[in-house]
């Protein structure tokens, strides 16, 4: 049944989390963050790291939808213009002059070369060149497209707010001085403010991962330094466009699982692998944690000969150090695109993964 599945994932999260902590406190409740070099990762979706870069970005009220949140409507709402229909989240955002949560937004590690456009109107505002980690957990860019961002005072008396000069889209604040880079400027933008050009003609690759409920393979993926895109869906199996009801009725033989493409200019896909082995138990036959069924096995889905040849390296390399592994790796399938309330589920909701954590097995 649809849902069924999840009502017993959470009634179940709690003891396995009991378990988990008790068993492998090394692990905890933290997600890996690749790349990071900041602990505390865990709590990092709802609290930004302290320092000016933090503090300035930060807005001290909380609002719709855990979203951080200021102002009123911006007069452009009414504007006659023909513009891109936007979520509600977006809308707070944008047209509200609301904040996403620091560490929440799809942009703020996201690494691809390309144009970084307005999500409502889709002018040109900055370029990827421009883009640099100021670790305050939205995305930053030390220059914008000429007239693309304009820059007005912010109602809070203090900040300076940009906003897209094309449609007065309310993108984030502008700080200049604080020394990141030798613009001496940082544009911290709302993920939710902007969408994204890639380079056209950039070669970009794929690799697809079931790891167990594919809110965390996605959540774990979407962190990868060099990871572009992420989708969530089922694979593996028989039947032809599944539904979540088909495949939580376990006669579907796909599994929940999650296509990334990658720049494979800034990572490999053996790195992504060994991400996929230390993000989840694949010792685990058929389940997950409190996830039990053939939907959620452990399994890589390769592309060429080449993937195949690198998993089984890595599974032969932890096998020598002892780990049961009981992954699958079979030449990948149809992809079926899971329905859309199941993608980014974790980023849209500010929950966090209750069975993927990081623990080191290489
Ligand atoms: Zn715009």
């Amino acid at each position: 049944m649809t849902g069924s599945g999840r009502v017993s994932c959470a009634a179940s999260l709690a003891v396995f989390g009991l378990l988990l902590a008790a068993a492998a406190p090394q692990a905890g409740a933290a997600v890996l963050r690749p790349g990071a070099d900041r602990a505390g990762a865990a709590s990092e979706a709802e609290v930004p790291r302290t320092g000016p870069a933090a503090e300035a970005c930060r807005n001290s009220s909380r609002g719709h939808r855990g979203i951080l949140r200021a102002a009123a409507p911006s007069p452009q709402e009414s504007s006659p213009m023909q513009y891109n229909d936007l979520t509600p989240e977006e809308e707070w955002v944008i047209l509200r002059k609301g904040t996403e949560r620091p560490f929440s937004g799809r942009f703020w590690k996201h690494s691809a070369e390309g144009t970084y456009v307005c999500r409502r109107c889709n002018a040109p505002l900055f370029r990827s060149t421009a883009k640099f980690d100021s670790e305050c957990g939205w995305p930053s860019f030390d220059d914008a497209i000429p007239d693309a961002v304009k820059r007005q005072p912010d109602a809070d008396g203090k900040r300076t707010e940009i906003v897209c000069a094309r449609c007065g889209a309310h993108l984030g604040h502008v700080f200049l001085g604080e020394g990141y880079t030798d613009r001496n400027t940082r544009h911290c933008v709302n993920s939710l403010s902007l969408d994204f050009l890639p380079v056209a003609g950039k070669e970009l690759h794929r690799a697809i991962f079931a790891s167990g409920c594919f809110w965390g393979t996605e959540y774990v993926f979407q962190r990868a330094p060099g990871v572009v895109s992420t989708t969530v869906g089922y694979t593996g199996g028989t039947t032809p466009s599944p539904s979540y009801r088909d495949v939580c009725g376990g006669k579907t033989g796909h599994a929940e699982a999650v296509e990334v493409v990658y720049d494979p200019g800034k990572t490999t896909y053996e790195a992504l692998c060994r991400l996929f082995f230390e993000t989840h138990d694949p010792t685990q036959l058929n389940r997950q944690g409190p996830d039990v069924g053939t939907q959620y096995r452990s399994a890589v889905f390769t592309l060429d000969e080449t993937q195949r040849q690198t998993a089984a390296r890595l599974i032969a390399q932890l096998r020598e150090r002892g780990t049961k592994v009981v992954t699958e790796v079979v030449p990948a399938t149809t992809f079926w695109k899971a329905e859309d309330y199941h993608q980014d589920y974790y980023n849209r909701t500010g929950r966090k993964p209750y069975c993927h954590g990081y623990r080191q097995r290489f």
